[in-house]
C-alpha cells in the first residue's frame, strides 16, 4: 500500500466527481429546532442567536462579525460519552479528548423511511439490524451506524420537527436490543435524522435513552439532526464529522460530510 498514491487518488477522484461530498448538516439558524424537556427538568437550551457585532458600519467599517448564543446539543451535533450519566468516567470523555482518529470513519446507512412513514414511533430492531445485514454485508468494527427515516425533512418546522402531543414525542429511534447488539459489532456511534439520537418514546425504555445511556458508556459516540441521508449508499461511504474541541465539551454542533463513491 502505497498511503501517498492513495490520498492523491482521492484528491484526483473529489476532483472528477467519481467521489462525491455530501452534506448531512442542517442549517444553524434561530429556526433550527431545539429539544424542551418535560416541566419537571425546568431548564432548555435556548434557541441559536447570532449577535452582530459590527457589518461594515460604525463599529467596524471594513469587517462584519458576530457571535453566538449556541446549545451544545443544537441542530447537526456530535454527543461525546460525557453528555451522558452512564459516561461520565469514560476516557477521552469529552470533546476536547476524542482522538481525531475517531473522526473518519465508514457508514453503514440503515433505510428505515418507509416504516417512519407508516410509525413515527417505529424503532429500529437487533433483528431489523440483522435482517439489513443479511442484505448489504456486516457491520464492521469502528463503523457509524445511521438510522435514516428522511425526518430530516421537517427541520424547517419545530413542531412537525419534535411532532409532541400530550402523551410526549413521537419520532423514531433504535430499541435496547438494537443498541445492545451495535455494541457487540464494536461500532463507534450512531447516528439518527432526529433532535437526539433516541426515539420519541425512549424514556419509557430500560434502560432509558439506550442510544445515550449504552453507546456514551462505552466511550462511543451519538449523532443528531443528520441530514440526507438519504443520497448516501447502504453501504461504502466515509463519514468526516469533528466536534468543535470544547474544553469539557459535552457535545457540539458539527458539519457533517460524507464522501461517497459514485455508484
Ligand atoms: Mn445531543
Amino acid at each position: 500500500m502505497n498511503a501517498s498514491q492513495i490520498l492523491t487518488d482521492v484528491v484526483s477522484a473529489l476532483s472528477t466527481g467519481a467521489i462525491s461530498v455530501v452534506d448531512l448538516t442542517a442549517p444553524l439558524g434561530p429556526d433550527t429546532p431545539v429539544l424542551y424537556l418535560p416541566p419537571q427538568f425546568g431548564k432548555n437550551t435556548p434557541k441559536f442567536k447570532m449577535h452582530r457585532i459590527s457589518e461594515y458600519d460604525s463599529d467596524g467599517p471594513w469587517w462584519a462579525w458576530g457571535w453566538m448564543e449556541l446549545g451544545e446539543h443544537t441542530g447537526t451535533h456530535f454527543d461525546a460519552p460525557a453528555h451522558w450519566i452512564s459516561g461520565k468516567d469514560a476516557p477521552d470523555n469529552t470533546t476536547d479528548k476524542i482522538p481525531p482518529r475517531n473522526f473518519v470513519a465508514p457508514c453503514n446507512v440503515i433505510d428505515c423511511s418507509m416504516e417512519v412513514r407508516a410509525n413515527p414511533d417505529f424503532l429500529l430492531t437487533a433483528d431489523g439490524v440483522r435482517a439489513w445485514e443479511a442484505e448489504h454485508g456486516e457491520i464492521e468494527a469502528g463503523s457509524w451506524v445511521l438510522m435514516r427515516s428522511d425526518w430530516y425533512k421537517r427541520n424547517s418546522s419545530t413542531e412537525a420537527f419534535l411532532n409532541a402531543d400530550e402523551n410526549g414525542p413521537h419520532s423514531p429511534g433504535p430499541s435496547v436490543d438494537c443498541i445492545e447488539y451495535l455494541l457487540t459489532k464494536d461500532v463507534i456511534g450512531w447516528g439518527n435524522e432526529c433532535v437526539g439520537t433516541d426515539a420519541g418514546s425512549a424514556a419509557s425504555f430500560n434502560p432509558p435513552f439506550p442510544a445515550h445511556h449504552l453507546m456514551l458508556e462505552k466511550s462511543r459516540y451519538g449523532l443528531a439532526s443528520l441530514c440526507q441521508l438519504d443520497k448516501l449508499p447502504p453501504k461504502g461511504a466515509i463519514l468526516v464529522v469533528a466536534p468543535l474541541k470544547i474544553v469539557n465539551g459535552t457535545g457540539s454542533p458539527v458539519r457533517a460530510l460524507a464522501l461517497v463513491p459514485r455508484s
